[in-house]
């Protein structure tokens, strides 16, 4: 079976093989006479589910024994209101914003806490990110909030800041929505890690949250049971009914990334392709990305047509290609490809030949 090539931002595209076990255990998991989605999160069935979904999550991204690993509902957007309630103690919390993502988060926190602008890229349009060396720290924040892929501007951090050597003692939080397992993390700087899982784990409706020790446990009183740190850890993630099927659907992915050798071999598949993509848009004057190099994502590759009154033929022909879903956002406008975990090689290779095969039509 072969389908068209889903450059998706989210939800996206995810590995056929994927998809094609759970239609085969849709109906009936392992002989259990059940799917999924109609287990008891509570039975045996699910909760062997969960703890190899959890187990595997750990062993991909390498997550130290004395951080957390709770699966949430909510998005990414309400770890924006999570965060704070958990972290924040109502005090100041210090915010780096790189584009549209953590833009909400720092509105976001307003409610809940004291947010400053610690740096911004605003002046930039976000097709840069502000050094470490230049954010102006508070000194008392609770935590520092950045949001290390950019999915709308195209922009990732490719080393996390170490807070310490800037002479901060907070801890960091990043929100790895849209690279979250596409590339190692280094823990030894990261206080808290939050994802979504529509773009790179599975379906909408499962948040993963990673969370040291040290930082449960300080919730306001005003934070939500179901949405506290702590409740959340003690209760292994069951203290409400979890998104039992976005959690078999994510486990079933963990799989997969190990038999493709984990995340180092991904690693090293997405700077391939991602080279493959900017280097080529590097080398046309009918095509552009306008991030600076040092900071472009691996997987959100917005571009412009040089003539934007071609934006729609480009796409109507990009679709009858078998290339869905490159129309840019909204708010940067022309195209965007996200060349997830799930997108291989050969997609990133169809969607080059058929941006040249445009431009030579045109000529
Ligand atoms: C998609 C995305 C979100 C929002 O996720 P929701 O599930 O819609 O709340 C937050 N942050 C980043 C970086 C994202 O890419």
């Amino acid at each position: 079976m072969t389908r068209p090539f889903n450059f998706s931002a989210g939800p996206a595209a995810m590995p056929l093989e994927v998809l094609q076990q759970a239609a085969a255990e849709m109906t009936d998991w392992h002989g259990s006479g059940m799917g999924v989605m109609e287990m008891s999160h509570r039975g045996k069935e699910f909760i062997s589910i969960y703890e190899q979904a959890e187990a595997d999550v750990r062993e991909l991204l390498a997550v130290p024994a004395n951080f957390k690993i709770l699966f949430m509902q909510g998005g990414g957007l309400a770890e924006n209101a999570i965060v704070p309630l958990n972290l924040s103690r109502g005090g100041k919390v210090d915010v780096v914003v790189t584009g549209s993502w953590s833009e909400k988060s720092y509105k976001e926190a307003a409610k809940y806490c004291t947010p400053h602008l610690a740096a911004t890229g605003a002046d930039t349009r976000f097709t840069t990110l502000p050094a470490a060396a230049q954010w102006q720290l508070s000194g008392d924040a609770q935590y520092v909030h950045i949001c290390t892929n950019e999915t709308i501007h195209g922009v990732e951090f490719h080393s996390l800041p170490d807070l310490q050597t800037l002479g901060c003692d907070a801890p960091l939080v990043i929100d790895f929505s849209s690279h979250v397992l596409s590339r190692s993390v280094d823990w030894s700087k990261v206080g808290v890690a939050f994802g979504g899982a529509q773009k790179n784990i599975g379906p909408a409706g499962v948040t993963l949250v990673i969370v040291r020790e040290d930082l449960l446990g300080h919730a306001l009183p005003i934070c939500p049971s179901a949405f506290n740190y702590k409740t959340v850890a003690d209760n292994g993630s069951m203290y409400n009914t979890p998104p039992t099927y976005s959690i078999y659907m994510a486990g079933l992915t963990f799989q997969w990334l190990k038999r493709q050798g984990g995340v180092a071999a991904m690693e090293q598949r997405n700077i391939a392709k991602a080279k493959l993509l900017y280097d080529f848009l590097d080398s046309s004057s009918f095509y552009s990305n306008q991030v600076a190099h040092d900071c472009r994502s691996r997987m959100n590759v917005p571009f412009f047509l040089a003539d934007e009154s071609r934006n729609d033929a480009f796409l109507a022909g990009a679709k009858a290609a078998g290339l869905l879903q490159l129309k840019g956002h909204k708010s940067v406008g022309g195209m965007r490809a996200s060349i997830y975990n799930a997108m291989p090689i050969e997609g990133v290779e169809a969607l080059i030949a058929y941006m040249r095969d445009f431009e030579t039509r045109l000529a």
